[in-house]
């Protein structure tokens, strides 16, 4: 399934609007629904206002139902491995486990695989809300 988020999220970064940054990224989740969402980060001329790749694509599974992240994958052009930033870990760790896969895509394919404890170990996590 790896080379099929790497071609989504390959897919979804063809997408993106970054006018000003010039920095496209594309993700793709697998969802619990065996299905994959893809997002492009979406800039704004008010730049705070921009938002990442890996927000559309969880935005996209989340209004199509789902709320568990099975694998991500993330790329973008300019970098060899582009992880996600900080903001996206947490975003994606409240949709995903320890185990669950990162990918970090170049151009080619799939280059580095970690996974959520990987990438954000000591997540912000409560039982307060629960
Ligand atoms: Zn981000």
């Amino acid at each position: 399934m790896e080379n099929e988020l790497f071609e989504a999220a390959r897919g979804a970064m063809a997408k993106a609007h970054a006018p000003y940054s010039k920095f496209p990224v594309g993700a793709a989740i697998l969802a619990e629904d065996g299905k994959i969402y893809t997002g492009a980060n979406i800039e704004n001329l008010s730049f705070p206002e921009g938002w990442c790749a890996e927000t559309t694509a969880i935005s996209h599974m989340v209004m199509a139902g789902q709320s568990k992240i099975v694998e991500v994958a993330v790329i973008a052009e300019k970098l060899a491995l582009c992880p996600p930033c900080g903001g996206c870990r947490q975003r994606l760790a409240e949709f995903s486990g320890a185990s669950t896969r990162i990918f970090l895509c170049d151009e080619t394919g799939v280059k580095k695989t970690l996974s959520m404890s990987d990438l954000l170990p000591h997540s912000f996590e409560t039982e307060v809300f629960g």
